[in-house]
């Protein structure tokens, strides 16, 4: 199956003129056509554009970028021109907003002659760790379709695993990239607040936003990171570092690495079965030459506290632009207040409403001290204890989630329960570190496990080079789910 190769296979295969853009395009539509029934991954679809764009590229002949002619798909919160855009709400979904402009990462990806498929299923604005709160219901496991695919780029996640697309994008503010990604069975990159542009993304979370790659291999993400990150003048928050060649980065070489296996990562309460494979993870990296040693990081148990108050107070923010004035869902009303009234309840889903009201309370007047303000602390103690610990270490090692994916449903009536399940993600988010999720073992009910490795601010490539050496040892990014 065509939609089953790596970019870098593909690329080589397309440059050499054994496959053309267009058979690869149509490979993934198949796929998606039978496959997302069962998945619901594929929210927005471009089909007939895709194809348009695959044509082109073949009569021009050319492939001079790695990306050029490769199929992807793009979580629905990402603007790109002409194609509806959601964020899988019923405020944006309503009206079917179709963005009129390109985010600067779909931008980049067009400027190489990727194809764009369409857009993936995620939870409402990318709150949730399940897709449950999507407008469009839940994206299933590729693996065991009564489980959550994870969330909140479940959609994403799903595609890649599913080989319904070569790779995908998406957005990690508190782990949805990797938890998916672990999920699921594929390969997820965090990057450094600042290393990608969030221009055209919309927001949760502005201060812990990213958005970055899910692939099949860590040198496919290496590769579609090298193309979107960067500076870029619509988002002063991006960093002016030079963008590296990443794929050079791939050594495959440990030899000497220093990894830190943080003891407040293996605690009561997570499965066995992931703390049995991310120790087997951690001793193939001893065989392969690194040294690794425990390490702690003490404030992580305030984490999830310090993230659910930061969170909801910046969503509280952001959500006041749906006000159905200039775009998406709106209704008649007697007067103003009746009218945000009516779209703000009607247009909104459980999850996000929650979050704005628990972000409007923690920032009034009253309440600010108590609650914000101390949070912002606790997140500074975070952050440093993760510069102490990458004083000694190079990469930290530990469990992406602490259970494989649960059921559909499983915590959909108990919300602190489903903040629960981002407990190893959201520390690196609120330190503004990057961190890969790859897969490192299947549990007894045939469920892919990831491996999460965190490296320090601009440390990309120390992380892609670590997990690159690792998939050269390994052989579970290469299984794939029966469909
Ligand atoms: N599950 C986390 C939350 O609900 C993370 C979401 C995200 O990273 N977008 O906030």
């Amino acid at each position: 199956m065509l939609s089953s190769l790596t970019i870098a296979q593909a690329h080589t295969k397309l440059s050499k003129k054994e496959i053309s853009c267009e058979e690869l395009t149509r490979a993934c539509i198949e796929r998606i056509e039978s496959v997302d029934t069962a998945l619901n991954s594929v929210v927005h679809r471009n089909f007939e554009r895709a194809l348009e764009e695959a044509k082109n590229i073949d009569s021009n002949g050319e492939f001079p970028h790695p990306l050029t002619g490769i199929p992807y798909l793009t979580k629905d919160v990402y603007c790109e021109e002409g194609i509806p855009t959601t964020a899988c709400s019923n405020i944006l979904r309503n009206k079917d907003y179709v963005p009129p402009f390109d985010s600067t990462t779909t931008e980049r990806l067009k400027a190489v002659g990727a194809v764009s498929l369409g857009k993936t299923n995620t939870d409402e604005f990318t709150m949730g760790a399940s897709t449950e709160s999507s407008c469009y219901g839940v994206t299933r496991c590729p693996w065991d379709t009564t489980r959550v695919a994870g969330g909140s780029s479940g959609g994403s996640a799903a595609a890649v695993a599913a080989d319904a697309c070569l790779f995908a994008l998406g957005t990690d503010t508190g782990g949805s990239i990797r938890q998916p990604a672990g999920f699921c069975g594929c390969t997820g990159l965090r990057v450094t607040y600042g290393r990608t542009s969030r221009y055209g993304v919309m927001s949760m979370a502005s201060s812990l936003d990213t958005i970055g790659p899910l692939g099949k291999t860590v040198e496919d993400v290496a590769m579609i990171l090298g193309t979107i990150a960067g500076k870029d003048p619509k988002d002063v928050t991006t960093g002016s570092l030079p963008v590296p060649d990443y794929r050079k980065a791939l050594t495959k070489d440990v030899k000497g690495l220093r990894i830190g296996v943080p003891k407040e990562y293996f605690i009561e309460g997570i499965d066995p079965q992931v703390e049995e494979h991310v120790r087997s993870a951690i001793a193939v990296f001893e065989k392969l030459g690194a040294v690794t040693r425990e390490i702690t990081l003490p404030h992580t148990k305030y984490a999830v506290a310090a993230y659910y108050i930061i969170v909801p107070s910046e969503v509280s923010s952001n959500m006041a632009r749906y006000d159905g004035i200039r775009f998406g869902h709106s209704e008649k009303a007697a007067d103003l207040v009746d009218y945000y009234h009516a779209v703000r309840s009607a247009g909104f889903g459980d999850e996000v409403k929650r979050r704005i009201m628990i972000g409007t309370y923690a920032l009034s007047a009253g309440y600010y001290d108590a609650y914000y303000r101390h949070a912002q602390k606790v997140r500074t103690l975070i952050r440093r204890d993760f510069e102490e610990a990458f004083k000694e270490v190079d990469v930290i090692l530990a469990p992406v989630s602490p259970t494989p994916a649960f059921l559909v449903g499983a915590h959909t009536d108990d919300p602190v329960a489903m903040y629960l399940e981002d407990v190893f993600t959201i520390s690196q988010p609120l330190a503004g570190i990057t961190a890969l999720s790859i897969p490192c073992g299947m549990s007894k009910e045939n469920l892919p496990i990831g491996l999460q490795i965190m490296g320090n601010q601009w440390g990309e490539e120390t992380v892609l080079r670590a997990g690159h050496a690792y998939e050269q040892a390994t052989e579970w990014h290469t299984l794939t789910p029966q469909l």
